[in-house]
């Protein structure tokens, strides 16, 4: 017997409420932003990520599907959403729109990660992008975006976090410190940190081992080596933040896993259950297009799971619409009345109430126990009398009664 492979799930009809109301909420809350949908391929050149997502990153060193397609090129399955926007913008010149240029995506992201209570292998994201304008008010939009899905989605006691890495101008000085602070400290520091504190110091802040976080929690915070152009830009984020009031906390530590942010970043995550992590994240990653080969652009985006999402939803008790059953179930007893039932439940379909045929070769009793499982409101039940007479049994699902009525005044009666 097959199953799925390890870390990842079938989201199976009756799971699929919270998904619909999801995506709904997510189409509505990108038109009241003016974000436009763009979807992109599931793979891409593996270099795209190890030059934007970072070479010594989690993701790209542990956890990203790489292989080697029939013509010998190295690809990666997509495992965050952001380098293949980007490396869209550039490709098809939406530098040459008016900018900036607001994307989001839905779409399913892959990561070889330990699975657990709502981390996957294949998982599912909604991420938005603001590209081409460093204004510190879209920074502060992009996090009123993700806020206003976890309202919409009921999630209580959840808290936006944020934190400033300056810019190529400021961050080396800072990084120069952070290594001073940690050097000599390498015998206490954990593998991973020991590997970190050469190629890729910001994430030392990171570490979640007990023995690394003791050294963290004296370590220099990037906030006061902020040259005069972050540090403004920082407290202009802020103060959009308070007008839009949304609650936030400046965390010193917050760092995000990725190599290309600059300047903001933020992480938005339940305050009860920090080990469980993020929800949602992002920043700003001004450096990132021109990395890619494209003119210098500023951009800004956040990424949220669904799955983690729906986790929370599910764990605060917040319930979702079931999805409508089908309201018309057509039984029949005979091949002539098959016909007819075939082009009635055709019929009301074209009017626009969403009816199915019964199961075949079932009895009457099972027809009607199928049309009570479903959930119908009204049974159509067509037999050899009905046929001969023109007429058919319209049965009213809720008291289970029932009348003879004219075959060609069913439709208008159902509607
Ligand atoms: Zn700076
Ligand atoms: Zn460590």
């Amino acid at each position: 017997m097959y199953q799925a492979p390890r870390g990842t799930t079938d989201i199976l009809p009756e799971d699929q409420d919270y998904w619909v109301f999801l995506e709904e909420k997510i189409s509505e809350i990108t038109r009241l932003y003016g974000y436009e949908r763009i979807e992109t391929p599931v793979f891409e050149d593996s270099s795209l990520y190890t030059r934007t997502t970072g070479e010594y990153t989690d993701i790209v060193q542990k956890e990203m599907y790489t292989f080697e397609d029939r013509g010998g090129n190295s690809l990666s399955l997509r495992p965050e959403g952001t380098p293949s926007v980007c490396r869209a913008y550039i490709q098809h010149g939406l530098q040459n729109k008016p900018q900036p240029v607001k994307l989001y995506y839905l779409t399913s992201i892959f990561r070889y990660e330990r699975p657990q209570a709502g981390r996957y292998r294949q998982s599912h994201q909604f991420g938005c992008e603001a590209i081409g304008d460093a204004d510190p008010a879209l920074d502060a939009e992009i996090i009123d975006i993700a806020w206003r899905l976890y309202q919409a989605a009921g999630l209580q006691n959840i808290s936006i976090l944020i934190n400033s890495i300056g810019c190529r101008e400021c961050r080396p000085k800072y990084l120069e410190a952070l290594k001073g602070h940690y050097s000599g400290k390498e015998e206490i520091l954990c593998s991973d940190c020991k590997t970190r504190l050469v190629n890729n110091p910001l994430r030392l802040l990171d570490c979640k081992q007990p023995k690394c976080q003791d050294i963290t929690d004296s370590a220099p915070r990037n906030i006061d080596f902020l040259c005069d152009e972050c540090s403004a830009h920082l407290d202009k984020v802020k103060e959009y933040l308070v007008a839009l009031e949304l609650p936030y906390q400046l965390n010193h530590r917050l760092v995000r896993g990725l190599d290309y942010y600059s300047r903001t970043v933020f992480e938005v995550q339940p305050e009860d259950d920090r080990a469980q992590a993020t929800i949602g994240g992002g920043g700003r990653y001004d450096y990132l297009i021109e990395e890619l080969g494209g003119k210098p652009t500023p951009g800004v985006g956040i990424a949220t799971g669904i799955e983690r999402i729906i986790l929370n939803m599910k764990k605060q008790g917040v319930e979702v619409p079931l999805l409508p059953s089908p309201r018309v179930l057509v039984a029949y007893m005979g091949d002539e009345a098959k016909k007819q039932a075939v082009r009635l439940t055709s019929d009301l379909r074209e009017a626009g109430i969403s009816t199915v045929n019964a199961a075949s070769g079932k009895s009457l009793k099972a027809q009607l126990k199928q049309a009570n499982t479903l959930g119908v409101s009204y049974t159509v039940i067509l037999g050899e009398d009905e046929v001969k007479n023109s007429t058919a049994v319209l049965r009213d699902m809720t008291n289970a009664s029932q009348e003879i009525v004219p075959f060609n005044k069913l439709l208008e009666l159902l509607k």
